[in-house]
């Protein structure tokens, strides 16, 4: 077994912003667990970036709504590594469809990924955190549409609200455990087919929000801040990381306030 102080798990961290959490994870000495469901390149990829970082990187294909799939995912976890400390609940999807066209097959999808993939694998992750009497950390992401309404994603919406009222459950119900449970809701995040596949999104969240749009690094930075032991008396709460979307005036403004520099 590799000798490691710190073991982390992180779902979807194939691409975006799972693999930029993954990375600022990956810390010499810590175990690094990344999941995938297609693209294994990307999840090798990160992984050898974390092995050159001094990481141990165990890389797992995981359907998060698979319970058998979940439990496989800790079973080689606690194989490989004998302990986990940290979960970083990513792994998402946000297929658009409006209410009149959203079919009960995606919205199963949709609600099945976000919201009960990150179920089954924060109660997966605690029943061993507890049996192995660490006093871990569960971080889950949801997004700042789960107070946010945006046409066209009523199931993503959804999922994302359920994250919220899922960290505030788990955080009672674990805390007894020592375990801290908190979110991380993000703005939107740039990528580089953002301003093609989306640009009346992309145009209006650079205009609205006080920061413009966000990277990777900026969420990985606030899981990491939640995942430490400097958010030891923080538990069920949600940091909106978000460049300041969440202050963008409601009525607009013909001038938006805007950083200097
Ligand atoms: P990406 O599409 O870039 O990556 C999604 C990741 O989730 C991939 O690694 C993918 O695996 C994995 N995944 C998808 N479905 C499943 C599944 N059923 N089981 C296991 N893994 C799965 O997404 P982002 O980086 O953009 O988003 C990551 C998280 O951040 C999501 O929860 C999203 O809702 C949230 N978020 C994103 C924002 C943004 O602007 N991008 C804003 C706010 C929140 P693979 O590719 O290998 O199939």
């Amino acid at each position: 077994m590799a000798e490691v102080n710190r073991v982390v798990v992180v779902t979807g961290a194939s691409h975006g912003i799972g693999s930029a959490i993954a990375l600022r994870f990956g810390a010499p000495g810590t175990g690094l667990v990344l999941t995938y469901r297609q693209r294994r390149a990307g999840a090798e990829a990160v992984a050898a970036q974390l092995r050159d970082a001094g990481a141990e990187p165990l890389v797992l294909a995981v359907d998060v709504r698979s319970r058998a799939d979940v439990e496989r995912m800790v079973e080689a976890t606690l194989a490989r590594f004998g302990r986990i400390d940290v979960l970083v609940n990513n792994a998402g999807i946000y297929p658009r469809a409006p209410l009149l066209e959203l079919s009960e097959a995606l919205w199963d999808e949709v609600l099945g990924t976000n919201l009960k993939g990150s179920f089954l694998c924060a109660q997966a992750v605690a029943r061993a955190m507890i049996a192995g009497g660490v006093r871990g950390k569960i971080v889950n992401i949801s997004s700042i549409e789960g107070v946010l309404t945006a046409t066209g994603m009523l199931a993503y919406d959804v999922s994302k609200a359920g994250v919220l009222m899922l960290t505030r459950n788990l955080a009672l119900e674990l805390g007894p455990y020592g375990i801290n449970v908190n979110c991380v809701a993000p703005g939107l995040i740039d990528a580089p087919d953002l301003s093609r596949n989306a640009p009346v999104l992309h145009q209006t969240y650079l205009q609205q929000a006080v920061f413009g749009l966000g990277s990777g690094a900026d969420v990985a930075d606030a899981c990491l801040f939640l995942a430490s032991d400097a958010a030891r008396w923080i538990t069920g709460q949600t940091l909106f990381v978000d460049g300041g979307m969440l202050v963008a005036p409601y009525y607009g403004s013909p001038e938006p306030p805007r950083r200097s520099g």
